[in-house]
This record gives structure tokens, sequence and C-alpha cells, in this order.
């Protein structure tokens, strides 16, 4: 059977990777699989288990078998008990959180091990932090996307607010990024082989393009 075809999106918090990877994922008729999502996903079922938050890993891997991935439209989503919760898996509860179940190995080893599974079987778009490194090593088209930190919270209040935010809330949203820049440094290092693209002054559209372009010069016919 022929190999399914994987591009990697990786990149910090923030940086329009997802909603990227979803456009690109829709334009060629691939897969969109959100990575963070998982880790999301897990942490959310992990604070519905105990909100003390005070789990280990096998609590949370243990409060994670109510997860599911389910098929939408372009889009892998994963499912709590079932049931879409992606204002849940989107909070501040689990944002917050969400970093420190990461360090989990045996929790990246879950996320792995369902993105692989999905990559295996579909023509995939796959964004988070390891993906082209660790996670598809192999894929064929990979990119980092970098953004400016302010560029990133600007983005983050517009998305949140549906407006601009205020000197003060991009203050805050500029050190709530750099906090989870700190905690997820370690797995967010572009692959020797990614290709880098900075974003700062990039519309939306302009990154997409330029992905699609990129997968069709490595053989995606969609
Ligand atoms: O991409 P998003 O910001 O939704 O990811 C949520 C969190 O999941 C990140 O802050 C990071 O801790 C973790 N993550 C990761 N490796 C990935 C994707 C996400 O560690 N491949």
């Amino acid at each position: 059977m022929k190999q399914p075809f994987a591009i990697t999106i990786d990149g910090p918090a923030a940086s329009g990777k997802t909603s990227t990877a979803f456009q690109v994922a829709e334009a060629l008729g691939f897969h969109h699989v959100d990575s963070g999502a998982l880790y999301r996903a897990a942490t959310a079922a992990a604070l519905r288990a105990d909100p003390s938050a005070r789990w280990d890993e096998i609590a949370v891997l243990e409060a994670a078998r109510i997860v599911e991935m389910e098929a939408r439209k372009a889009s892998f989503c994963p499912l709590l008990d079932g049931v879409d919760s992606e204002e849940e898996i989107r909070g501040e509860a689990v944002t917050s959180r969400v970093s420190i179940v990461a360090k989990m190995s045996g929790v990246r080893d879950w996320v792995n091990a369902q993105v692989r599974h999905l990559a295996d079987l579909h023509d995939v778009v796959v964004d988070g932090r390891d993906i082209g490194t660790v996670v598809l090593p192999n894929a064929r088209v990979k990119v980092f996307l970098l953004a400016d930190v302010r560029e990133r919270a600007r983005r983050r209040l517009l998305q949140r607010l549906g407006r601009e935010g205020n000197d003060a809330e991009l203050d805050e949203e500029v050190a709530k990024l750099a906090k989870r820049d700190a905690l997820d440094a370690v797995q967010t290092v572009p692959a020797p082989d990614a290709v880098m693209l900075d974003t700062t002054d990039m519309s939306q559209a302009e990154q997409v393009r330029q992905i699609i372009d990129l997968a069709r010069a490595a053989g995606a016919s969609g």
C-alpha cells in the first residue's frame, strides 16, 4: 500500500499552527490532526477526575481513557466521554496546566501513538511541537512557524476577545505565552530539515499558500 503523505507544522504557542494546519488540510483534501488538542483533552479529563489537579502520570492516563478521536470534516477532534468539549479544552483551567501534563513521558507516548496511527491510515497535516522531530520524522514536508511573541499575543487576544487588546491586556498575554514557551522549550525544537516560516508580518492566507506550495513541490496531489 502507498505510504500516506504527512505534513508537520510545529512551533510555539499561538504561532497560528492549528488554523493554518486546518486550512492546508482542507485545501489538499488531507486530514488535520492537532496534537496539542490531545494534550489538552488529557488535561481536561484529569481535571474532571480530580479538580484539585494533584495528579501523577498514572492518574492522567487513567482519566484520559474517556478521550477518543473522531473524524469531523477535515479534522480529527478529541471527544471526552463521546462529547465534543472544544470550549473546555481551550479554557484557562486547561491552558494553565497542559504544559505540566505534557512533561509526563507516558502521556507523550499516548499522544504520539494516536498521531502515528492516524498518519499510518490517512494523508495528514499534524500540528504540534515535536511532530517533525520525534513523532513523524519521515514526514514529506516539515514546517516550523515562528512569530514575534507580541504579535502572537495580539492574534490570540483578537481571536479570544474579537477586538484588539489594550496595552495591559497585551502585556498580560505576552507574559502567559512567554511562560508557556519556557515550559515547552525542550520539545519545541525545529527539525533540521524543517522549513522555517516567520509569520510575524505574514497573513494567514500567505502562510497557508506557502505550505501548500511546499506540499505540491514535494508531490502532494490535492
Ligand atoms: O498547540 P497547543 O498550544 O494547543 O498545545 C497545548 C500544549 O500541549 C502545549 O503548551 C504543550 O505543552 C503541549 N504540546 C506538546 N507537544 C505537542 C503539542 C502540544 O508538548 N506536539
